[in-house]
Order: structure tokens, then sequence, then C-alpha cells
């Protein structure tokens, strides 16, 4: 872009006046996306601890709900024993009863106890599933904690930040005038974006002093000439000489 031989100066002098500025801009801006999103982040690892301990408790009230369906099977079939056992008092010398009753007393022996020996498992499971679930609880009282605090935290520094970056914006329109074109300013702008806030490189000798690469001769003497806009051929960033 060929300009007015002289105000290339005057535009790589205007950016220059505003590129301190928008390296801070650059920084309270990316400040302001990094802290909420942090705090989301935060939030999003409570949160699925919440749930691992929600699922914990749902796994221990089902738990909960077997052991006592066993207790009331084992309590139905201690009822069953105690009856068959009156019954087969009452049989005075019946053998062929007896026999029955005794096979019935064997298997609801074995029965009540295998069901003892689940339910007793059940229970060991239930008490590890409650611990686990205690250990969550406190856990997650304890991150709940220290994120309001955090939360508290973020909402001042991005309160602060936010002010920060109104000030400097409007310092900038302040400094900017209107020395430079819109489409040296898109230029400026993206490159700001694209090289963490600095688009701009003095060229010292024919070394840029951002990438420290060296330029061609040619790249050195478009940009002595100070007519059109010379950007830096390894990282694009907009040369400027230094001041005489
Ligand atoms: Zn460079």
């Amino acid at each position: 872009m060929a300009l007015g031989q002289g105000s290339m100066h005057d535009v790589l002098r205007a950016l220059r006046g505003i590129q301190d500025l928008d390296l801070d801009i650059f920084r309270v801006s990316r400040e302001l996306k990094r802290l909420p999103s942090e705090r989301a982040q935060r939030r999003a690892e409570i949160d699925s601890k919440i749930a691992r301990c929600e699922d914990v408790e749902k796994e221990l009230s089902t738990l909960r709900t077997k052991i006592k369906e066993i207790e009331d099977d084992t309590t139905i079939q201690r009822q069953r024993m105690r009856k068959v056992e009156t019954e087969s008092n009452k049989t005075r010398g019946d053998a062929a009863l007896l026999a029955a009753f005794q096979h019935e007393r064997q298997s609801l022996r074995r029965s009540i106890s295998e069901a003892e020996e689940e339910g007793l498992r059940f229970v060991e499971q239930a008490d590890e599933l409650e611990s686990r679930a205690t250990a969550l609880r406190a856990e997650v009282a304890a991150e709940e904690a220290t994120f309001a605090e955090l939360s508290g935290n973020v909402d001042r520094e991005v309160g602060d930040a936010s002010k920060k970056l109104e000030a400097l914006q409007a310092e900038r329109k302040a400094r900017l005038g209107a020395d430079v074109e819109a489409d040296v300013l898109t230029t400026y702008e993206r490159l700001l974006q694209a090289r963490e806030g600095i688009a701009l490189a003095m060229l010292e000798g024919r070394t840029c002093q951002e990438c420290f690469m060296e330029v061609p001769p040619n790249v050195f003497v478009k940009l002595s000439r100070g007519i059109d806009l010379i950007q830096c051929p390894s990282c694009d960033r907009i040369l400027y000489l230094p001041d005489a």
C-alpha cells in the first residue's frame, strides 16, 4: 500500500504510540477470558465430584434395600422353622412325616445361613460405601468453601480488569487520532491477536528485534524509503526503523 511520502512515518509513529497500550489491552482481555473460564472449570470439577457422591449414595440405598429384604426373608424363614419344630413335636412317631419335617428344617437352616452370609457381605459393602460417601461429602464441602472464595476473587478481578480495559481503550482512542488508515489498522490489529499483543518490530541493522531473524537487503531498502508498510518476512510484524 503506497501512501504519500512521509506519511508512512506518521503512520508508524501513530502505531508505536498505541503499541504499549495494545499490549496491555491484549493481556487484560486475556485475563478477562481466563478468569471466568478457570472458575467454570473448577465448578465442573466440583459438580462431577457431587455426581460421584450421589452415585455412591444411590448404590448405598439400593444395598440397604437388599439388606432389609434379606432380613425380612430370614425372619419369615425363622418363623417357619419354629412352626416346623412345633409340628414336628406333634407327629408322635409318624416316621415319614418326621423325615419330611427334618428335611424341611435342614433346608431352612441352610437357606437362613446362606442369607445371613450374604447379608453380612452386603453390610460390609454398605459400610465401605458409607465411609466413601462421607469422605466425598467432606471433600465437596471443603471444595465448595474454597470455590466460594475463588468465585468472589474472580468477580473482583474481573471488575478491576474491566475498569482497566475501559481506561486503556479510552486512552488508545485519544492517542490514535486519525493518522492511520483503516486497512493498515486492520493489519496491525490482526497481528496484535496473532502475535501475543505485539504487532510492531524494530529493525536494527537487518535484524528484526522481535523474532531476531535477518531480513533480506531489499526489505531494509524498502523500509528506509518510508513509502510502504513493510512486514517482517519471518514473523509478519510491521517493521519500523529506530529513531535517528
Ligand atoms: Zn520478525
